[in-house]
């Protein structure tokens, strides 16, 4: 079994148990590989969440124990993955980026850059649009809708473009839940389907498909997978989004048939655990999703090239994948 992203408590204000413990829980499951992605740190002010601001720590001191933070997360992730473990899970050293903006983009890339040899890929996701979090709360989401001029589909835009600059800038070999912008889209919103607009008249977004309703945000949406498609990147399919209790995980079927039509179908799996219940969790509907929604006919994982120094894309076949041993023993518990 794989997972290509995670967190800890050690390292990220919101994270839940300590690094450590996430690990032994993946190798007590017997993974094959999982991936230690912690969050790049963020250098500006105001990209910094309440969470990390408290008594011990203004802006400056929130900024400066980011940092510190990710050099330990580093240190420590390479302890982990150099040491021997029972189950031989193969631990790999990726960083999640966060894209709060081009700047924030930039400064990915140098960091990358400087880390080469202990950071082995990236997780490029965007977690903002119009400078505004969109996984954080409802009224954060709110607000950037309304930067968006309360416009789907110009919300959605902005969100993909965003997207594409990170995807050029640092062509990460894992995409990060590729629609996160349906975390906190609110059910019986309301959208016009000519414009976009959102308003008491209009269509409930659950009635339609965000990715199909407008040719632009399709094409953009394409526009990314072909460019995925053209470096070598995989999707992930991100069971966060179920263990919030979202109908499908991330991306959802819409964005999953055009990643195999225009993307190779190459898909990772990721639990993007924050702490020890969330290690595999949501597993066994991620795998019905595969099998009986998306058909796919192989699952890919990243694996160490033979001299260890860079990691590559491998496949195996979906028949293998289903006859895991990980689903008789966890499959009905997580
Ligand atoms: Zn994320
Ligand atoms: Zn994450």
């Amino acid at each position: 079994m794989h997972s290509h992203h995670s967190h800890s408590g050690d390292y990220i204000a919101h994270g839940v148990d300590p690094l450590e413990a996430v690990t032994n829980q993946a190798v007590k499951m017997k993974f094959h590989t999982y991936c230690l992605t912690e969050h790049m740190p963020r250098f500006e002010a105001k990209y910094l969440y309440p969470e990390e601001l408290d008594s011990k720590h203004d802006e400056s001191g929130a900024i400066a124990k980011l940092q510190r933070d990710f050099k330990n997360f580093l240190e420590h992730a390479q302890r982990i993955k150099n040491r021997p473990n029972v189950s031989n899970t193969q631990f790999l050293i990726g960083v999640e980026v966060e894209s709060c903006d081009l700047d924030h983009i930039e400064y990915a890339k140098r960091l990358i850059e400087e880390n080469r040899g202990v950071i082995q890929f990236s997780v490029g996701s965007v977690h903002h649009i119009n400078e505004i979090p969109i996984d954080f709360d409802q009224s954060e989401w709110d607000r950037a809708l309304a930067a968006s001029g309360n416009n789907l589909k110009t919300f959605l835009l902005a969100y993909f473009d965003l997207q594409y600059e990170m995807l050029r800038n640092l062509q990460p070999l894992v995409v990060g839940h590729f629609d996160l912008y349906k975390l906190f889209l609110p059910r019986d919103l309301r959208v016009d389907l000519e414009t976009g607009a959102c308003g008491i008249s209009g269509t409930p977004v659950s009635d339609i498909s965000l990715i199909n309703q407008w040719e632009e945000v399709q094409a953009a949406v394409v526009r990314n997978l072909q460019y995925i498609e053209e470096y070598g990147g995989a999707i992930e399919i991100n069971t966060s989004a179920l263990r919030k209790k979202l109908p499908e995980p991330y991306p959802g079927k819409d964005v999953g048939l055009l990643v195999k039509r225009h993307c190779g179908g190459r898909f990772v799996l990721s639990d993007d655990a924050h702490g020890v219940a969330q290690v595999g969790v949501c597993y066994e509907q991620a795998l019905n999703y595969i099998l009986h929604e998306l058909n796919l006919e192989k699952i890919y994982y990243l694996a160490e090239t033979a001299d260890c120094q860079n990691v590559k894309l491998e496949a195996i076949p979906i028949e293998q994948f289903e006859s895991d041993a990980f689903w008789r023993l966890y499959g009905k518990t997580r």
